[in-house]
């Protein structure tokens, strides 16, 4: 009888040594951006979906609000955050270790998961401001955006291209998104810039609380911008989407993606590709700027990290690579 019991306890003792799953929990963090614009949801959406799967996976997910973009990808090299949303253009310059992340040098270790929605370059102006295009801001009080934002940095390269620095304007303030639909209406600026997916709470508030367009950004410096880099492409926002702009206004634009770190273990990185996409349907109802996305272009366009293996093998799984 001791016998038998010293079999049956080294076989739970294996049982429980081999399925460390059944009882470890991990905890992963997606970064976002600020809680008026559309990252928010974005990681909101993903960790409701993972999180509704818990007890097959036992992976938590949580997706606070950060400073957006650049924020994101430093947070996921320092190893502060597992996984985050950031700008197309953003990506690419911190693989590469250019532009703003030429300091630093590269991130090699950057993996793109998936790309999500389009986000044109939005600059909305006060309609008592006199701003009708992207040079009339010259002069004027500008929300250039927070540090870390993805719109600050490319807010800075268009002021680059154009010869632009700080000084041009009358303020260049660098409120975070969540706080700048305010300020425009309080008119403590003129002016606001965000990178985002349409429809969003930001612009819409800025709309409907006082009386302000969306501006066009277009001309040499733009047309060029695009020509020379894969992660810009010219963009439009929908006429009739905010109160005050009904005909459609150009801008150039790029595009939201999902991106992690080849230190986050390719499980964890197929569990929640899987938790999307299994349950696309229901992703794609989160958020009216998610209304267009096809699987078969989010694993393809804007990534220029190489796919996490994880990813790769949820997409192989599915005959879509
Ligand atoms: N594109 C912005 C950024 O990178 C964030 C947009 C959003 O919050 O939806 O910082």
């Amino acid at each position: 009888m001791s016998k038998y019991r010293t079999i049956k306890g080294l076989a739970l003792v294996a049982s429980l040594a081999f399925s460390p799953a059944a009882f470890a929990e991990t905890f992963v963090t997606v970064g976002t951006g600020g809680q008026t614009g559309v990252y928010f949801v974005v990681g909101q959406s993903i960790c409701k979906l993972v999180n509704r799967g818990q007890s097959k996976h036992n992976i938590k997910c949580t997706a606070p609000s950060t400073g957006g973009s650049v924020a994101n990808l430093n947070a996921i090299k320092a190893g502060d955050m597992d996984m985050g949303v950031a700008q197309s253009d953003w990506q690419y310059h911190a693989y590469n270790g250019t532009s703003k992340f030429e300091e630093q040098g590269a991130n090699k270790d950057l993996r793109a998961v998936f790309s999500v929605h389009p986000e044109p370059f939005t600059v909305v102006a006060r309609s008592d401001s006199g701003v009708a295009t992207f040079d009339d801001l010259k002069g004027k009080r500008v929300n250039i955006g927070n540090p870390g934002s993805g719109q600050r940095g490319t807010m800075e390269v268009l002021m680059n291209a154009k010869g632009w620095s700080n000084g041009d304007f009358a303020l260049a303030s660098e409120l975070k998104s969540a706080e700048q639909s305010q300020a425009l209406c309080d008119n403590k600026v003129d002016a606001i810039v965000f990178t985002v997916g349409h429809p969003n709470g930001s612009i819409k508030e800025a709309t409907t609380s006082c009386d302000a367009k969306v501006i066009p950004v277009t001309g040499a410096e733009v047309d060029k911008l695009i020509g020379d880099n894969a992660y810009y492409a010219a963009a439009t926002i929908p006429g009739g989407m905010y109160n005050g702009t009904d005909a459609d206004t150009q801008t150039f634009g790029v595009g939201a993606t999902f991106v992690s770190s080849n230190k986050v273990d390719e499980e964890t990185i197929y569990q929640i590709v899987k938790a999307v996409f299994d349950n696309f349907d229901r992703f794609k109802g989160l958020h009216p700027a998610f209304a267009n996305l096809k699987p078969e272009n989010m694993i393809t366009n804007n990534l220029s990290a190489p796919l996490h293996d994880g990813a790769a093998r949820y997409y192989k799984e599915k005959g879509w690579m």
